[in-house]
């Protein structure tokens, strides 16, 4: 074949290929609109020229720490300005950010800073208690720096220093550099995974920053966008709105903890446009009391994904004023990737009926490169008739670069040239996906995900119980809770509920103990394996 005109002399230079990355939206927005208010938090506020200062300094901070390219920083911090300024600190300084889930147990918290070799750990006083015993535990060294957040409560000091004096140290004319290559890491994110092994998901530059554009596109961020954090940052890296709600130089306004009637006020106050959060944050806002849902004038536009919502909730959210876009996404795709986009059609229906239409999770995010339910086994695509299960498929640059230092798990989530998911649907006749199931074993309680092999090795450590089973039982609240089946040994003493649960919470995070706790023998296959599908049956029964 003759060389095409167009393989001749039109190379990639500096000046027409720059690796993608989001740490250039900081960049922009703090040149474009330097005095405009980007984060709020309590009555902190600061500009953009001010955030991006800061940003810098935490680069150099760290740098002068030590932490070098490819190191691992982590934090464990609620939503606030140390938490976000990490989300572009860190990779200033050519390191990869852990924002720890501040839900996690003591040993599980050891383990996920052994796994990452963490070099910082950065975290607020609030959880004093438990990364101290974390960090008995831990198999290196750790330069551990406080967050004194005046909205925190309690805990204790137990670093070398707090976040303040570390940036006032950092050189504000700091020069740090973009990366040489966006498929460098940015960030490390934990997932319970199906194993019982966690698992530490990799983004790259050019990933987050892809994500944050198909945030931007799919939800409609502007320069007016008010952003209210009712997302965890560390889920995802806020699903990548860290970085969207910067790259539209919107207003970043910090929420620490869930509490709806703080959340009212501040909509109402900071004129919010734009939040996001799992089902039971929208749950939580429907069932407040009276006296502390504040009206609001404006129309608030509110994303939720990270389980399924039910439809119930949608259209009770949108009789408050509310707006809701549902997405759908793994830590894995970095977040949303899948978003329920919005038909004209659709607002002449009612509001039931447009609300069940809105509760499928929908069609790939104009930034994922490609999204499938296949069978697979033989990786065929599913037909489009509403019916047929399959499992949700990805792949584009939005999906993660693989587990660190687990190349088997990668190896198996990418067979075929797709990212699994192990999330089961259906395609409808409009394109649209639908979750009916799933075929990993995990639990999705109030969106955070529990493994039930996890849950089961604690049980199975218990003098007395000779098998254990866990699953899904559902929850209006919640979406699902854990669920306990137990056998007991021959000839052990009876245990109670109440002797099991509080055994578990002893040994696991709160949010992963078993709210109920059923005893009998547990249902078999013939070759003696525990049938988990009656179990589900059993469990939903006893709602
Ligand atoms: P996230 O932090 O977004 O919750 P996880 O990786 O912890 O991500 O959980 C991903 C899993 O959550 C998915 O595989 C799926 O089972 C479930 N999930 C996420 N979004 C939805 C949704 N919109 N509807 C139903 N299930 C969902």
């Amino acid at each position: 074949m003759p060389e095409s005109i167009f393989q001749k002399d039109l190379d990639k230079t500096q000046a027409n290929f720059q690796p993608q990355t989001p740490l250039s939206y900081l960049d922009w927005a703090a040149s474009v609109y330097p005095d405009k208010v980007a984060v709020i938090h309590g009555d902190r506020q600061f500009t953009y020229a001010a955030f991006r200062e800061r940003c810098v300094r935490l680069a150099s901070a760290l740098t002068g720490l030590g932490v070098g390219p490819g190191d691992t920083v982590s934090f464990m911090a609620p939503n606030g300005p140390p938490l976000l300024e990490a989300h572009y600190g860190v990779p200033m300084a050519g390191a990869v950010l852990n924002a720890l889930n501040f839900r996690l147990d003591a040993s599980t918290i050891a383990s996920l800073l052994n796994h990452a070799e963490t070099k910082v750990l950065v975290t607020d006083r609030e959880f004093s208690a438990v990364i101290s015993q974390a960090l008995e535990q831990t198999d290196h060294a750790i330069i551990v720096i406080d967050i004194d957040d005046p909205l925190a409560s309690g805990g204790a000091f137990i670093g070398q220093t707090d976040y303040e004096s570390l940036l006032s140290k950092g050189d504000p004319q700091f020069a740090w550099t973009m990366p040489a290559d966006e498929w460098q890491a940015i960030s490390l994110n934990y997932t319970s995974g199906t194993t019982g092994e966690p698992k530490g998901v990799v983004y790259h530059h050019r990933g987050a920053f892809l994500n944050a554009m198909g945030d931007i596109l799919s939800f409609g961020l502007n320069r007016n966008t008010v952003y209210l954090w009712t997302l965890p940052m560390f889920h995802c890296n806020g699903w990548c709105f860290t970085w969207a709600v910067t790259a539209v130089a919107g207003t970043h306004v910090c929420q620490r903890n869930i509490v709806p009637g703080e959340i009212f006020l501040k909509i109402k106050h900071n004129k919010v446009t734009h939040m996001c959060g799992a089902p039971i944050v929208l749950n939580m806002l429907v069932h407040a009391a009276d006296d502390q849902k504040t009206r609001f004038p404006q129309t608030v536009e509110v994303a939720t994904g990270g389980a399924a919502p039910p439809s119930a909730i949608i259209a009770a959210m949108e009789q408050m004023g509310f707006n809701v876009t549902h997405l759908y996404g793994l830590t894995e795709c970095y977040g949303p990737s899948t978003v329920c986009a919005w038909q004209d059609e659709w607002g002449e229906l009612e509001l039931a009926e447009k609300a069940s239409l809105m509760a499928r999770q929908g069609v790939r995010y104009p930034t994922l490169f490609d999204q499938a339910v296949m069978a697979p086994e033989t990786m065929t695509p599913v037909p489009a008739d509403g019916k047929t299960l399959g499992e949700i498929m990805l792949r584009g640059n939005t999906v993660m670069k693989g587990y660190l230092k687990n190349p088997k798990a990668t190896t198996d989530a990418f067979r075929g040239g797709w990212y699994h998911t192990g999330d089961l649907a259906v395609l409808h006749g409009d394109g649209y996906v639908e979750i009916k199931d799933r075929s990993k074993d995990v639990i999705i309680s109030g969106g955070e995900n529990i493994s039930s092999l996890e849950v089961e090795e604690v049980l199975y450590k218990h003098a007395q119980i000779m098998e254990a089973a866990v699953v899904a039982r559902p929850d209006e609240k919640w979406g699902e809770t854990t669920c306990a089946f137990v056998d007991l040994k021959p000839g052990a003493d009876s245990l109670s509920q109440t002797q099991v649960i509080d055994y578990c919470r002893a040994h696991l995070a709160h949010f992963k103990t078993p709210r109920t706790v059923i005893f009998g023998p547990l249902p078999k296959t013939s070759t003696g394996k525990i049938q988990k599908f009656v179990l589900r049956e059993r469990a939903k029964d006893l709602t």
